[in-house]
């Protein structure tokens, strides 16, 4: 279908929506009828990168390859650019002949934000900028309290926001591109995505395969056997229980639309309605995040809840070290932070403990922990991870209340009963037996010595009591809910 200029070109422009299939952006570009540029911009400034750390890093260099290949295969050449977005646009608009520039919004706010001022450019200079939105499932201006104002508690903005919903059907992917030939590109393998001594990411490719059809194989996988238990196993990091589609989803190699459609179409086939409920409220809760920045602004930077401003957060260079390399000394902990590093993914009970222990035990800020995980996750959402990170410490939206502080010790025990999950990432203890591989200080000795552990020498002692941990997180929340309380006076 081409439009009366459609001898002008159309430039569609990637960003956190590497896919084909059910991308309006895309699917606009070539109802218009017009020769394509398909563009992915490269900006090296972290701030307003789409991938936020070194492990998101090595996923975005597998999906633009993994794009490259299927856009290929429909016809089409991917261009790579690196600079500034409004400098790369407004040069290649200049040198093509650009009537329209396509893409999705990237539903990041500091993004969004830029991508206005370069659309109101675009105006200016007589081009169209063509915007339209796939990351997210809602509206979330939309959402809102019977008194007209944003909902606060998860439970109460699902049932409102998904009541009756029922989103349109997913577009298809082109089977047909045509792009313009001899737009210059770079190297992907110029822009130094993937580690190198040391390639600390040598074991992600056992565990990941990044792009479009390495999403569609995960939630096929996902439907076809774990979604049936969801709710049991979803808490189990000893159990492959979960649809590991967050990286996926992320990078938006797969749209929430797609995989909601998915769902009814599992649910039509004989899937049970509570598995999929539950598993469409998770997909709710990343909602929930962006619902949350959307109305009450860069939860990356400022506490959800004020009384936390007045938290008395401890410095603790060498405790940061050990929690990061999860060499701790409890081992749910040290599981949990090395199955982040060596995989670049972590279970979500898992992320709960370990950032419950480092915010609570050990009183870091929450601030370190989200650094953390946005370096190390391949699926690292910038807005997802500030508000986990609030919720596990307390300053959040719906956050457990501060005083509940998980014991690494007992959720160990309840949901990785057997002990596998810490087996399998801490190889140190791995011949202790289930009644100590939660808490090896506590080992008989015949039981440590048959076990191969020597604690302090093959393992590390616990880098603090947990009784002791705890009642220091009690006594700091205590004085920032006196300092709050006397300002506000
Ligand atoms: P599934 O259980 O299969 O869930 C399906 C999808 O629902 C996920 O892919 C994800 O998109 C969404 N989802 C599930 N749980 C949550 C949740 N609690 N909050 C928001 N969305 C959810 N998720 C990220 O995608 N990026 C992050 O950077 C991130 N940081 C986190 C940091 C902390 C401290 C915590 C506690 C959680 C974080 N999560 C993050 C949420 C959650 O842990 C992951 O989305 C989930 O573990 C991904 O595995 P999955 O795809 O198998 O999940």
């Amino acid at each position: 279908m081409a439009t009366a200029d459609a001898s002008q070109t159309g430039l569609v422009w990637f960003k956190r929506d590497l896919r084909l299939t059910d991308n309006p952006a895309l699917h606009a570009a070539v109802r218009s009828g017009r020769p394509l540029i398909l563009l992915y911009i490269r900006d090296d400034d972290r701030a307003i990168s789409l991938s936020p750390g070194r492990a998101s890093d090595w996923w975005l260099h597998q999906s633009l390859d993994a794009l490259t290949s299927q856009l290929g295969r429909a016809g089409g050449d991917l261009i790579l650019r690196s600079g500034k977005a409004e400098a790369v646009i407004s040069e290649i608009c200049r040198d093509y002949d650009v009537a329209e520039v396509f893409w999705n919004q990237s539903e990041l706010p500091w993004i969004d934000d830029r991508d206005r001022a370069i659309a109101h450019t675009l105006v200016d200079q007589k081009i169209k900028p063509r915007v339209f939105r796939s990351s997210i499932l809602l509206d979330h201006a939309r959402v809102l309290t019977k008194s007209e104002t944003p909902f606060k508690v998860f439970s109460a903005f699902w049932r409102a926001a998904s009541r009756d919903f029922s989103p349109a059907d997913p577009l298809p992917a082109p089977d047909h591109l045509s792009t313009l030939d001899g737009v210059a590109s770079d190297r992907l393998a110029d822009w130094s995505l993937c580690p190198e001594n040391p390639n600390w990411a040598s074991a992600f490719p056992e565990h990941w395969t990044p792009g479009e059809d390495g999403a569609r194989a995960r939630l096929k996988l996902f439907l076809d056997a774990a979604v049936n238990r969801y709710a049991e196993h979803r808490d189990r990091p000893d159990i492959d229980g979960t649809s590991r589609l967050s990286a996926h989803l992320a990078f938006g190699e797969i749209s929430p639309r797609l995989v909601w459609h998915a769902l009814s179409t599992a649910l039509e086939a004989g899937a049970s309605q509570e598995q999929v409920d539950k598993y469409r409220a998770e997909l709710g809760w990343r909602e929930f995040a962006y619902y949350l920045f959307h109305h009450f602004g860069d939860l990356r930077r400022k506490n959800f809840n004020p009384a936390f401003d007045a938290f008395p957060w401890r410095e603790d260079a060498e405790a940061l070290r050990r929690w990061r390399f999860g060499q701790t000394g409890i081992p749910m902990v040290d599981a949990g932070m090395r199955q982040l590093y060596g995989s670049g993914w972590m279970h979500n009970r898992v992320r709960m403990i370990t950032g419950s222990y480092l915010v609570k035990h050990l009183g870091l800020h929450w601030k370190d922990g989200m650094a953390w995980f946005e370096d190390t996750l391949v699926d690292a959402d910038p807005v997802v991870n500030a508000v986990s990170w609030q919720w596990v410490a307390g300053s959040g939206a719906d956050a457990a209340p501060y005083f509940r502080i998980f014991n690494p010790v007992s959720q160990g025990e309840k949901f990785d009963p057997a002990g596998d999950y810490v087996r399998n990432w801490v190889s140190e203890i791995n011949r202790l037996p289930k009644a100590s591989i939660h808490q090896p200080w506590m080992a008989p000795p015949l039981t440590a010595i048959e076990a191969g552990l020597r604690l302090g020498e093959t393992y590390p002692e616990p880098l603090i009591d947990l009784k002791e941990g705890r009642q220091r997180a009690l006594d700091s929340y205590a004085i920032a809910k006196e300092t709050h309380a006397a300002k506000k006076v």
